[in-house]
Order: C-alpha cells, then sequence, then structure tokens
C-alpha cells in the first residue's frame, strides 16, 4: 500500500500559542517548564491532525522553539563560543542566545546574534550556522530524541526529520577566515551516523532526511561530496527518505536518484516534468515519494490532475510510492476553520496545512481504494475548481483590455535621468544632501488601538480619519521641527506596508488568522492575490494629500511596489507570476499619477523584496529580473519628468543585482548599508550607479540614538563612492517600531550630521576655487 505522509507542519500553534509562550518566557514570566509544556501541547495537536487525517507516518522533529536549523546546529554541536552558557541557563537558553542575543531580559551573557537569512525562495528566516575551519562537532542536545520517544508513546508511527549535512553546511557561514566548508564534511559526517543510529535504537525505520541544497546550481566538488557522504552514511542505520523540494533536480538528477538511500522524495509541484526521468533512474530498490500538495502555497489541489499524474507510477512501482507534500507545510496557514469572513466562494478554493492533510490522505485513499472510495470529496473538489476557474471576480476582461493595449514606452519615463534631474533641482530646491526618511513613524499604541476600534465597529469612519490627521498632524510637526528636507506623511494608517494595499485592491483578500512563522516568534499574514488585480479608487492620496497640505516642504507620497506586493503574497496558480505582477504594476500605475496629479511631486514605491524573488537558479535570474524591472517601471513611469520617484530597498545582498537596480531608473533610491559601513556602496560605485542614492546612515533596529560623528563619518565614506550631488541621507529603514524620543533623538543628529557635511563640503569648494 502507497503511504501518505507531509514533510513538515506548522508549529506556531493554532492561535499562535507559541508566539504567547516565547515571548512571555523571554519576559521573564514563564518558566521553562511551561514554555517545554506548550511546545509539547503544540506537537500533540499536530500529530493528532495528521493520524486524524489518515496520514501513515507522523513528522517528528519539525517542530522547533525558533527555527530548525538552528536546531541543527545545536544537535550537532555546532556552537559558536560566545554563546556560552550562564547560570541558571535553561536547554533552551542557548539556542535563544543565538538566535536573538540574549536567552532572556536581563541575561548577563548578552552578545550579537547569529546572522539570519531567508530561507531558499520563502519568506521563512533561518539562524545561519557559524563554521570555523577548526571546529569539532558531537551529538549535543536531546531534543530530537525526547520528541520520538514522546510520539511513540502517545502511540505514533514516527518518521523523525533532520537537515541533512550538506544542506546545512551549504547554509552555513564561514567566519573569521574563508574557507573551503566542506573540509568540515569528515568531521561531521560521523555525528550524523551516530544521530541515525541513535534514531535506529529507539526504533525508528524511517527518517526523513531534508537535503533541498540539491535543487541549486551546486559546485562538482559538492555533487561529488553527496555522493561520498551518503555512501558513509547508507550503514548507518533507519532507512533514510531523502527529501528535495522547492525545485527541480534537473542537472541533480542522476546524483539525488542514485544516491545509496532508501527513498527519494522529489517536489511534483515546482518541477512536475522530472517525473518520468526521474521514473526510468529510479533504482528499482527505492521507495518514491512524490510531493503533490503545495506546501508553500493556499490552494487547493487539483486532484483529478494529481491522481492522472499518480496513477501511472503506481501501475509501474506499485508500493513503492508514497504520496506527499511538496515541502513542509511550515510555509501555508494553519487552518481554513479560523476564516469565518472570507468570501464564500474564495472559501471553497482554498486550502491551508489541516486542509491539505486531508488532501493527501484522499490522494492515499485514491490509489489504494479506487477513486470510487472518495468520489464524492473528488466531486466537491472537482467543482469548487470549476467555480473558481469561471468565477468573475477572478477575470477581469476590461483589465486584461487594459494590459493588452499597454505599450513598452509605458514603462519609460518621458526623459532619461541626467534630463529629469535638473528639472526636479529646480522645482525642490532641495540643499545639498537633502536629507529623508523611508516612510513609517512609530506606530504607537494609539495608532494600533483606534485601528483595532474601527475593526470592531467601536468607533465610525470619519472618527478613525480624524484620529490619523492628528498623527499626520503630528509627524509633519515633529519632521519640520527636526529640520528635514523631505517629509512623510509616517504611515500611520498601515496595519503593515502589504496587507494594506491587500485589503484595498479588488482581486486580493486578507484572512483573519492566516499566520505563517516568518522568524521566531514573529509571524505574518500574507494576503491571497486570488484574481485580476484592480484598483477601485484611490488608496493613498487622501493621507499623502493631507499632509501636503500642512507644510511648505514636499511630501513624499508612499507606496510599496509589484514586486514585494507578489512576493509577500500567497499568489494565484493559475497565470504566471509575472502577469500578476504586471496587474499590481498598473495599479499602483494609476495610484502614481493620482498622487502626482493630487500635487505630490515626490513619490516612493518600496521595493524591499525586489533581491529574494530571485529563481534559485542562476539561469533563471535574468528572466525573472527583465519582468521584475519591467513591473516596476510601469508602475513608476507615468509621471512627468519633474516628479521625482523614489525606491527602497533593504536587508538583502544588493551586489548580485545591482544592473537590476540601476535598470528600475529610479530618481533616488535609498538602501539599507549601515550594517556593512557602507561596504555595499563599493558595488555601487564599480558599476557607476547613474542615478541618486540614500545609504542608510543608521541601523533603526536598535533604539539606540547614533553620534552625529559616527554618521558623518560614515558619510564621508559614502562620498568617496558616489558624487556627493546624488547624494541623500536617511535612515537604513522605516522607523515604525520604534519610539517618538529616540527618533527625534537619531533624526535631529542625522540633519546635524548633514549640515557639518554641507559645510564641510562648502568650505572645500571655497578654498579649491
Ligand atoms: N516605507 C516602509 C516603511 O518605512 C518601508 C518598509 C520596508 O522597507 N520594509 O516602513
Ligand atoms: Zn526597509
Amino acid at each position: 500500500m502507497s503511504k501518505a505522509h507531509i514533510l513538515g507542519y506548522p508549529r506556531i500553534g493554532l492561535r499562535r500559542e507559541l508566539k504567547q509562550a516565547l515571548e512571555t518566557y523571554w519576559r521573564n514570566e514563564l518558566d521553562a517548564e511551561d514554555l517545554r509544556e506548550a511546545g509539547r501541547k503544540i506537537r500533540r495537536a499536530n500529530w493528532r491532525v495528521q493520524r486524524e487525517a489518515g496520514l501513515d507516518l507522523v513528522t517528528v522533529g519539525d517542530f522547533s522553539f525558533y527555527d530548525h536549523v538552528l536546531d541543527t546546529s545545536l544537535l550537532l554541536g555546532a556552537v559558536p563560543q560566545r554563546f556560552r552558557p550562564a547560570a541558571g541557563d535553561t536547554d533552551l537558553d542557548i539556542g535563544f542566545r543565538m538566535a536573538r542575543g540574549r536567552a532572556r531580559a536581563g541575561d548577563s551573557r548578552e552578545t550579537y546574534a547569529c546572522e539570519m537569512t531567508k530561507w531558499f525562495d520563502t519568506n521563512y528566516h533561518y539562524i545561519v550556522p557559524e563554521l570555523d575551519c577548526d571546529q569539532s562537532f558531537g551529538v549535543s542536545a536531546v531534543q530530537l530524541f525526547d520528541e520520538v520517544r514522546e510520539a511513540q508513546a502517545a502511540g505514533y508511527a514516527v518518521k523523525p526529520v533532520v537537515l541533512g549535512p550538506l544542506s546545512w553546511l551549504w547554509l552555513g557561514k564561514a567566519q573569521r577566515e574563508s574557507f573551503d566548508r566542506l573540509r568540515l564534511l569528515d568531521r561531521l559526517l560521523p555525528v550524523y551516523a551516530e544521530i541515525f543510529s541513535l534514531l535506529k535504537d529507539l526504533g525508528v525505520e524511517w527518517v526523513q532526511v531534508d537535503e533541498p541544497a540539491l535543487v541549486l546550481d551546486l559546485p562538482p566538488a559538492w555533487k561529488q561530496a553527496y555522493e561520498s557522504a551518503y555512501n558513509r552514511l547508507q550503514a548507518a542505520g533507519p532507512k533514510l527518505l531523502l527529501a528535495t523540494y522547492f525545485g527541480p533536480l534537473e542537472d541533480n538528477l542522476y546524483l539525488a536518484v542514485r544516491l545509496p538511500v532508501a527513498g527519494l522524495h522529489i517536489d511534483c509541484v515546482r518541477g512536475p516534468e522530472q517525473l518520468s526521468t526521474v521514473l526510468d533512474q529510479l533504482p528499482p530498490y527505492k521507495i518514491l515519494s512524490l510531493g503533490v500538495v503545495d506546501g508553500r502555497n493556499v490552494w487547493r489541489t487539483d486532484l483529478a490532475t494529481a491522481l492522472r499524474l499518480l496513477q501511472p507510477v503506481q501501475a509501474r512501482i506499485g508500493e513503492r510510492l508514497w504520496i506527499g507534500s511538496s515541502c513542509s507545510l511550515l510555509h501555508a496557514p494553519l487552518d481554513l476553520a479560523a476564516e469565518k469572513e472570507l468570501a464564500p466562494g474564495l472559501g471553497s478554493w482554498l486550502a491551508f496545512a489541516r486542509q491539505k492533510l486531508d488532501e493527501v490522505s484522499l490522494l492515499k485513499r485514491a490509489l489504494n481504494e479506487g477513486p470510487s472510495a472518495v468520489a464524492a470529496a473528488l466531486d466537491q473538489n472537482r467543482l469548487a475548481l470549476q467555480s473558481r476557474r469561471e468565477s468573475a471576480c477572478v477575470h477581469d476582461p476590461e483589465l486584461r483590455q487594459r494590459l493588452a493595449s499597454v505599450r513598452p514606452e509605458d514603462a519609460r519615463r518621458g526623459s532619461p535621468y541626467p534630463r529629469r534631474a535638473p528639472l526636479q533641482r529646480a522645482r525642490f530646491r532641495l540643499p545639498l544632501l537633502p536629507t529623508t526618511t523611508i516612510g513609517s513613524f512609530p506606530q504607537t499604541p494609539e495608532i494600533r488601538k483606534a485601528r483595532l476600534a474601527l475593526k470592531r465597529d467601536e468607533i465610525d469612519a470619519e472618527t478613525y480619519r480624524r484620529h490619523m490627521q492628528d498623527e499626520i498632524r503630528h509627524a509633519i510637526r515633529e519632521q519640520e521641527s527636526i529640520g528635514l528636507d523631505v517629509l512623510v506623511h509616517g504611515e500611520a494608517e498601515r496595519n503593515d506596508m502589504v496587507e494594506y494595499f491587500g485589503e484595498l485592491l479588488e482581486g486580493m483578500a486578507v484572512t483573519a488568522n492566516g499566520w505563517v512563522q516568518s522568524y521566531g516568534s514573529r509571524c505574518v499574514k500574507p494576503p491571497v492575490i486570488y484574481g485580476d488585480v484592480k484598483r477601485q479608487r484611490p488608496m493613498t492620496v487622501e493621507w499623502a494629500a493631507y499632509a501636503q497640505s500642512l507644510t511648505a516642504k514636499p511630501v513624499k507620497g508612499m507606496l510599496t511596489g509589484p514586486v514585494t506586493i507578489l512576493q509577500w503574497s500567497f499568489v494565484r496558480d493559475d497565470q504566471p507570476r509575472a502577469s500578476t505582477c504586471r496587474q499590481l504594476a498598473l495599479a499602483l500605475r494609476d495610484e502614481v499619477r493620482d498622487l502626482e496629479a493630487a500635487g505630490v511631486g515626490i513619490i516612493q514605491i518600496d521595493e524591499p523584496a525586489l533581491r529574494e524573488g530571485l529563481p534559485l537558479r542562476r539561469r533563471d535570474w535574468q528572466a525573472w529580473l527583465d519582468w521584475a524591472v519591467e513591473s516596476f517601471r510601469l508602475a513608476t513611469s507615468g509621471v512627468r519628468d519633474a516628479t521625482q520617484i523614489h525606491t527602497h530597498m533593504c536587508y538583502a545582498e544588493f551586489n548580485d543585482i545591482i544592473a537590476g537596480i540601476a535598470a528600475l531608473d529610479a530618481d533616488v533610491i535609498t538602501i539599507e548599508t549601515s550594517r556593512s559601513r557602507m561596504e555595499l556602496l563599493q558595488a555601487f560605485e564599480q558599476y557607476r550607479y547613474p542615478n541618486e542614492i540614500g545609504p542608510g546612515v543608521y541601523d533603526i533596529h536598535s533604539p539606540r540614538v547614533p553620534a552625529v560623528s559616527e554618521m558623518v563619518t560614515l558619510l564621508a565614506k559614502a562620498s568617496r563612492s558616489i558624487p556627493v550631488e546624488r547624494l541623500w541621507i536617511n535612515p537604513d529603514c522605516g522607523l515604525k517600531t520604534r519610539a517618538w524620543p529616540e527618533v527625534k533623538g537619531a533624526l535631529e543628529n542625522m540633519v546635524r550630521a548633514a549640515i557639518d557635511m554641507r559645510k564641510s563640503f562648502a568650505s572645500a569648494a571655497a578654498t579649491s576655487g
């Protein structure tokens, strides 16, 4: 009989219980045992739903108090020196210290945390393993084994999951000096062998070993390392199911299929076309697990199509076929049943993690018992999909027509930057080194209270509007008194830079409880793009225009860009992402023009997610960049030359895509750089970035008020890479998570730094002139 399983389940709990417990623990208001109990409760619930849904194995080891890559590092004993235990530490504290710099409030061993970065092309962040060439490893944590025992004691058939040695190494980063990470493999493998044999001693039959690095471009040495590593690991004990996901194996296909393990899992959502080659190559002893239920999106699986894919495979390999989710369900919200307010049609098109379990299980039953055994469910599925395909909310003929009539020149500004710049200079009369901010000001408890009250109908829209206007007035006054040159309205009305637009745009819906873990206790609620995206009416003009009416200084309008809205939403799967992005671009284009018409002469379109949308394979980068850049330009090119377009990016490696950034042709880019102490600018210098640039002069993540001299030093450094006439001064990112007193202190110092810099340039010009 074919087996049904998933690669992992969300661990935040149905009501974000993990977040609650973690944050209370970090405040020292919950003891470790209660935190552990919160974890046990979530695991018990997760295993129970897997069994109730009819899965044959429950996945164990997918739970984590912070991050599964961090847990792997802890399991392997890969803990950097600076995270030494302190008196009174619990077994959880080292991990928290690595993730956050401090175990709990008042931690005497507070230090800088490990780096955090995005997990492949998802919005989940993992804690980057720190690697040192002389480091040693040893099985060092019991969490995984405890959880296996816990599940077994509760009577479950368990399949533990561990992150494989090569993917763990690949995700790690050499510290101090750079060295070949593969040199650590020899020391790592005995530890993995020991982990596997310990699991075998516990009576485990199958272990899922995640090796998502196999869907990336791997150097030849890494491919060879896969062979030798798994040759050495095969003797260790339980059967290994090598799990690959997030894309097709492509050039690593033969390698992956031939590795001496008992089973292989492939992602048939992202890479269905690889199936026939995999089947042709599959050794006769091997299990093949097919991920046919999308772990990363929210759409109901087309069960008929999935069955058509599975049936011939079953005919060929019989019960060696397993059915699974494409990847871990970590990236999906938990349960559709918690959504009471979705439009009824839309609700029937979706499947969250809980519903995906049923889908996997149904497919298994259809295979094992024949489709007639689940005929009613298949029918229901077919009807729901049909209603989605035919829905008038999904297809908007008028919009399609408009898209078809877009001309290439619509994505080009009227004149090139060198001709626009003098017009803008004449219009805004800004000083040398103009100062500005990235958009948001503190989201105070009062702002949140007003938003909640509106949602609960405790205040009417008019009262809410007055609240927001008060906030805007306050923000404008403060900026004027600080002495900034280009002001913003402060984004008080925005709960989140994507959700705000998700609520207003047609074709997008927001959920009430569709939380997905972003990192640690932080969760996000991505909107769902279900249909053609259209703007019903202006979305931001009222606020920006109000702000502009209060001041003689220019106010910068603030929008989230098409690529970022796309990246941070669940995207429809019935058309290419590029098409959805273009629709978003067109909606934003109208907003940009309306802002311009309302007298807002400077407009910023944030694209912090531009980098993270890059495909996993380098070969696909250019095509992706082409349409991403084109979408941004379509959104921003409908304005006059004298209207100044800004963009903003942060917290990513930009060196790879600098040409793409330049191709956006924004008049000004503000970009996070202070963490790297302006090193990023070298890339902009080498590339000869043609337009204006505002490198962030201080990190907004800390409440610390940076000194004037620190910022002057950074600016002096920046002015060596970027001609001073094209340099702006601003913080790294938005200020919404900060409090007003520190914001004022920091911005006042920033303005002083600008004044100092202007003076020194003026006197330098005077002496040289
Ligand atoms: N304009 C947004 C803000 O200031 C930008 C946020 C971001 O880059 N993530 O908050
Ligand atoms: Zn930012």
